[in-house]
């Protein structure tokens, strides 16, 4: 996969069937981040250097094993990495620190914040440092309103819920913030000049306490007016990483609630829609779920992953699968959606 959105370059490392990583790049900021940290062999370091946010789903080896290397190319660099995850996170990193022995690093070498998000919408956030000999420290600098766990230098921000996998596992929403774009000849048709006010005008949309009006070239104008007739206006644009989940009423209406109109869905598809039995019991999804799911959401996009490897070589399949279905099942109704929804959940009871 090679999506770019807004400047922001994602790629799955291992491909669709190898441990889950997502890799993420913001070309405006120079911010790198990760969703999950499967096996990071196939990740230069270079980019593993830019990473500062890593998004857990949740602590399975293979969602989770891939922390070593982040740690052990990041150590010489005395980077601040910020991490999410679910309940147990701050157990589950401080454990794998336990293992190592430290007494040669320097000040600062090890700087951790960590959200632990403790239900749907609480997040407990913490920082912990190497000097402090690990110890963890509330770290409240960072409100989290409207479900925001963190954000980026462009505003963008990451929302999370909680799904259901046996254990929690947390899913994440990626929120690009509206982008806006200069238009020229308007610009000359006004009798305005290009100059810094441009800038102070798309930072003023982008701030919600800031002044209605502003003055250009001598002259005082209203945001919304220069807005609607000197730019275009691209909306937030969402990218939404969701996996290992069961399916059931529960978590769609939990994945709804984070979810709902995203451009687009990195989704789990373990399993071919003729094993359905088998993702009931691992707890995951089969292509049909994910492609019901996909709908569900209204997502404009799907890019489903996380294949077993029950299908290798051919797992490229699970791909094309998903695809035939969210076809057909963007054609329906609510109701009928919701009817397939049931059978679907019923089928897996038998
Ligand atoms: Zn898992
Ligand atoms: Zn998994």
């Amino acid at each position: 996969m090679k999506l770019q959105a807004r400047g922001v370059e994602f790629s799955f490392p291992n491909g669709r069937s190898g441990d889950p990583v997502v890799h993420g790049f913001n070309h405006r900021t120079g911010e790198g981040f990760l969703f999950d940290l499967g096996g990071l062999e196939r990740l230069a370091r270079k980019k593993l250097l830019k990473v500062n946010k890593v998004f857990v789903s949740h602590t399975h080896i293979d969602h989770f094993v891939g922390f070593d290397r982040l740690l052990r190319v990041n150590v010489p660099h005395h980077r601040l990495l910020e991490f999410c995850g679910p309940p147990g996170i701050v157990a589950n990193i401080q454990g794998k620190l336990a293992a190592y022995a430290w007494n040669l690093l320097e000040r600062h070498q090890i700087r951790f914040v960590i959200h632990e998000l403790q239900a749907a919408d609480s997040v407990a956030s913490y920082r912990l440092q190497f000097e402090d000999g690990f110890k963890l420290y509330p770290y409240d600098d960072f409100p989290h309103p409207d479900g925001t766990v963190t954000t980026f230098k462009d505003g963008g921000r990451i929302k999370a819920t909680l799904v259901d996998h046996g254990i929690p596992v947390a899913s994440y929403r990626l929120c690009l913030p509206p982008k806006y774009h200069v238009r020229s000849e308007e610009l000359a048709k006004h009798g305005l000049r290009p100059g810094p006010w441009l800038t102070q005008l798309l930072t003023a949309l982008d701030d919600p306490q800031a002044c209605e009006t502003m003055t250009v070239e001598g002259k005082r104008y209203r945001l919304d007016w220069l807005k609607d007739n000197l730019l275009d206006c691209y909306p937030e644009f969402s990218v939404s990483y969701l996996t290992d989940l069961r399916f059931c009423w529960e978590n769609l209406a939990a994945v709804k609630k984070l979810h709902q109109d995203t451009a687009v869905l990195l989704c789990e598809s373990a399993f071919k829609a003729e094993d359905y039995a088998r993702a009931v019991q691992k707890a995951h999804l089969s292509t049909r779920q994910c492609a019901l799911l996909a709908s569900w959401v209204g997502s404009r996009r799907l890019e489903n992953f996380h294949f077993s490897k029950i299908y290798s070589p051919r797992s490229g399949v699970l791909r094309g699968e998903a695809e035939r279905y969210l076809k057909r099942y963007r054609q329906l109704t609510v109701a009928q959606l919701r009817q397939q929804i049931n059978l679907e959940i019923a089928r897996g009871k038998q």
